[in-house]
């Protein structure tokens, strides 16, 4: 079998990691089974570069931020060959670019535009491991570019599409995807399967396993991949596309994301047109909004709109949105303090009622209020005060009897 295998920055985190991950390379090798290897920086290594840069300039050029954080990869690939070299493994490294990863000219994100492989088959028909460097590609100037933070799941998720690889597996320090952070619930479980779009729920509502970019990339080329430690034998999580059989399970897990802030926007006409202003504004400035509620203004033919942005970018969205409400002529902004955002996701939802009852019971027995909600086809997400966000994931998962 053609084994498509990634192991992130902690599984390679310091020299005896990377022993361990050699030897579990050579387990699959021994079978005979050919393996390419995609690894990541150390960890914190990507981040220290960042910050070694910004402490020579405040905006950085973002060519000469890729140049440097693709080294990150580069000494991972070359240390991962030589403890296979030294267990008796033939193995050969390839950069993003010898890989044949061809990109866009956007650094800094990246993205795919072309993949051959380079000579990735003719190595492995020699019996050789080939190791590539996660995260990095080459633009079609000839640039090292990156394909965004936490890239090198979309390098290895790629090259099993590309390559046609029999098994994807995304080695990491978890041993799957649980139904809840297991430090916040003793009982979470882990998955044995759930589908793309739970995955990329789950993600986007703070369980962030792997990179948003590569699920959607697995989904788009139908490439299923397991999800699971690098630190033991356990079989992980799998990620496929959704079958009937998985109904059953009628919400797959609860996620939290502490990094939400409540923003209001007041004494606005209550008008479309003026909304359409104020979220025309954030979607071209790339703010992405969520959890929205329009309430009436005390003033007549006033309204109010409250939303949640993501906390690292409330200073942006103030800027935009003053300059649109200056365009309008009209409304206050105002940012009201941090909230949780607790989702539940899944699939099952779509085909059983009730799912909602279930889950605000679970809230008001707790004594929980939530003021923002949202909800999709297969989601439900509220926004509640961070310092109920444990208890409300812990009440909402055995409301639920995920601990079953
Ligand atoms: N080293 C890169 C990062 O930290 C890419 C990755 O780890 O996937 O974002
Ligand atoms: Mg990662």
């Amino acid at each position: 079998m053609l084994i498509v295998q990634k192991y992130g920055g902690t599984s390679v985190g310091n020299v005896d990691r990377i022993k361990n991950v050699a030897a579990k390379i050579k387990s699959y090798w021994s079978e005979g089974h050919q393996v390419v290897v995609v690894v990541s920086a150390r960890s914190g290594v990507t981040n220290e570069l960042i910050a070694r840069a910004k402490s020579i300039s405040a905006a950085p050029s973002e060519r000469e931020m890729d140049m440097l954080l693709a080294t990150g990869e580069q000494e991972t690939i070359a240390l991962t060959a030589l403890a296979l070299h030294s267990i008796g493994v033939p193995a050969v490294s390839r950069t993003g670019a010898q890989a044949g990863i061809i990109t866009d000219t956007f650094h800094s994100r990246a993205r795919i535009s072309q993949l051959t492989g380079g000579d990735i088959k003719e190595r492995l028909n020699e019996g050789k491991v080939v190791i590539v460097a996660g995260f990095q590609g080459i633009s079609s100037e000839s640039e090292i570019t990156t394909l965004g933070r936490g890239g090198s799941d979309l390098t290895a998720i790629a090259l099993a599409a590309v390559l046609k690889a029999d098994i994807c597996q995304i080695f990491t320090d978890v041993d799957g995807v649980y139904t809840a952070d297991p430090r916040i619930v003793l009982d979470a479980r882990k998955l044995n399967h759930i589908c793309y779009e739970e995955m990329l729920e789950l993600a986007a509502s703070g369980s962030k396993v792997m990179q948003s970019r590569s699920v959607e990339f697995a989904q788009k080329y139908g490439v299923p991949f397991e999800v699971r430690s690098s630190f033991n034998d356990q079989p992980g999580t799998i990620v496929k596309a959704f079958e009937k059989t998985m109904e059953d399970a009628l919400v797959s897990g609860v996620a939290l994301d502490r990094t939400q802030t409540r923003v209001t926007v007041g004494d606005l006409p209550d008008s479309p047109a003026a909304f359409a202003a104020i979220f025309d504004a954030l979607g071209e400035s790339s703010v992405s909004v969520d959890m929205i509620v329009k309430n009436v203004a005390p003033i007549p033919g006033k309204a109010n709109l409250t939303f949640s942005v993501n906390t690292d970018q409330v200073g942006y969205a103030e800027k935009v949105i003053t300059a649109a409400l200056k365009k309008l002529g009209a409304g206050t902004f105002r940012s009201s303090g941090e909230i949780a955002k607790v989702s539940i996701v899944g699939v099952g939802m779509t085909s059983h009622p009730g799912v909602a009852g279930t889950l605000f019971r679970a809230l008001s027995e707790a004594g929980i209020n939530s003021e923002l909600i949202t909800t999709s086809e297969i989601k439900i997400s509220v926004g509640i005060a961070p310092d109920k966000a444990d208890l409300a994931v812990r009440s909402i998962h055995s409301a639920f009897g995920l601990d079953k």
